[in-house]
């Protein structure tokens, strides 16, 4: 079998978290078996869906690198094929006109409710062997209904959460057509399904409840049934469903935000599903391991300091040059002077241990691209006359040292040794001078990064 999968969403929004991790799963179990990922629009519902959320939905996946093989597929686009199918099924049999308006419904609803049974559509206009169907009435249009089974269950084994069983008595003649002749949105999924011949529904399990309604369609068309597989939600760390408060939602935010799509994809993969203990990994091994079998049927918690205690590991991992050419942007916007300073790769490299995103990365990167201002407080308590003489001896063997960290190194512990200093009397003074600031990576690196000349001005400016 040839797996096929696909990610069917709506787009009526941003693509959030819990979509995206529902399509990771989707892509990375047809990358595990060499199948087929199916991207498929579903926007026929025509007030809410928005060619804006379409976008965002695709550039959200482009983002993750959540490629697909084939689509992406329009709802909108293929409604002659579901006529088609609804004709199809008319002539078939399995579905029927119902012209009850939406009044008699409601009120043969309401009869079932006060006798105490289940609310659902009686089967006034079901056909049966023997069985006289009302006179049609004049200037209604009918909906189409689909036949379903009265007796018996659908009973399916789901790959999350076990065989769930439905009876078809819970069940009403779904509509799968309007009056005026739109399909609905189960029939639409059911015939793409098919159509798309996709071996592996992987979806939220907001949809459990469509799926015997969706099963029976496909057995009444003799379609071979998929295998399905219902992810529960993601939660909040309040237990609560995933919303604005627990943070961004939207998977577009996170890169405005400073976080790379490889930390996303291996933080949503451990979102309902694990290997072991293990953490951290690359999509490559994911798509390895990855199968069914270790999806979890409890809710998963959003936990945002993981997220981020990931996106360090990885832009620790990543390249200095595509490091620069995410934060460098931020920094022109925030004034940076690029003129005669430190090559943005080298101190990308310094600093990128200590952050969590790489617009903290630009922040602290800052460091090295405005004009130091050292408030006249800082400059009273750590420009003394014990530093001073030190700080002028050290500017003048900066004349002639090797600039290269070691050296420098080396040689302001023997200005600290001839001065009688500790490294503190000589560092803060130094940091103070060079960047306005008390807080940088180690003296010795950012004085090397700073270049001869800068450290000269600089210093000359205050001793
Ligand atoms: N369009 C549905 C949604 O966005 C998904 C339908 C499905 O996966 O079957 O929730």
């Amino acid at each position: 079998m040839i797996v096929r999968t696909r990610f069917a969403p709506s787009p009526t929004g941003y693509l959030h978290l819990g979509g995206a991790r529902t399509a990771l799963f989707s892509w990375a179990y047809a990358r595990h078996f060499g199948g087929t990922f199916i991207l498929r629009i579903e926007d026929t519902d025509l007030e809410r869906s928005t060619p804006e959320a379409v976008e965002a939905i695709l550039q959200g996946m482009d983002w993750l690198g959540l490629s697909h093989d084939e689509g992406p597929f329009y709802q909108m686009q293929r409604m002659d094929r579901y006529r088609e199918v609804v004709a199809q099924m008319l002539a078939a049999g399995t579905a029927y006109y119902c012209y009850s308006s939406p009044e008699e419904v409601e009120a043969m609803r309401e009869r079932l409710r006060a006798a105490g049974e289940k609310p659902r559509y009686d089967g006034t206009w079901r056909p049966a062997a023997g069985k006289t169907l009302p006179a049609i009435p004049a200037h209604r249009k009918p909906v189409v209904r689909f036949k379903n089974p009265l007796d018996g269950d659908v009973s399916w084994d789901d790959v999350v959460k076990g065989t769930i069983t439905i009876s078809n008595r819970e069940m009403d003649d779904l509509v799968i057509a309007r009056p005026d002749g739109t399909p609905t949105y189960n029939f639409c999924v059911v015939i793409d399904d098919w159509d798309m011949q996709i071996t592996h529904v992987i979806r939220g399990d907001d949809h459990v409840n469509n799926t015997p309604r969706q099963i029976n369609i496909l057995k009444a068309l003799g379609a071979t049934l998929p295998l399905y597989g219902h992810v529960p939600m993601i939660l909040g760390a309040d237990g609560e469903k995933l919303s604005k408060r627990h943070g961004a939602v939207s998977v577009m935010d996170y890169p405005a935000q400073g976080y790379l799509p490889e930390a996303m994809l291996n933080y949503l993969a451990r979102l309902g599903w694990s290997h072991g203990d293990d953490e951290v990994f690359s999509m490559d091994q994911f798509c390895a391991w990855f199968d069914l079998d270790h999806l979890s049927k409890s809710p998963a918690q959003f936990n945002p300091e993981k997220l981020a205690w990931l996106n360090n590991h990885y832009i620790k991992l990543a390249d200095n040059a595509r490091l620069e050419s995410l934060v460098k942007p931020l920094m022109e916007k925030d004034g940076a002077d690029f003129v005669n300073a430190p090559d943005l790769q080298a101190v990308i490299g310094l600093m990128k241990e200590r952050v969590n995103t790489t617009n903290e990365l630009a922040v602290a990167a800052m460091l090295f691209y405005r004009t130091p201002e050292p408030t006249a407080d800082f400059l009273v308590q750590h420009l003394n006359e014990l530093s001073r003489p030190a700080l002028q001896d050290f500017a003048m063997r900066c004349q002639t040292v090797e600039w290269e960290k070691e050296a420098l190194s080396a040689m302001l512990k023997e200005v600290l040794a001839a001065h009688k200093l500790k490294m503190p009397q000589m560092a803060m003074p130094l940091r103070l001078l060079l960047t306005g600031q008390l807080h940088t990576p180690s003296i010795d690196a950012v004085i090397a990064l700073f270049g001869r000349e800068t450290v000269l001005a600089r210093m000359a400016k205050y001793i």
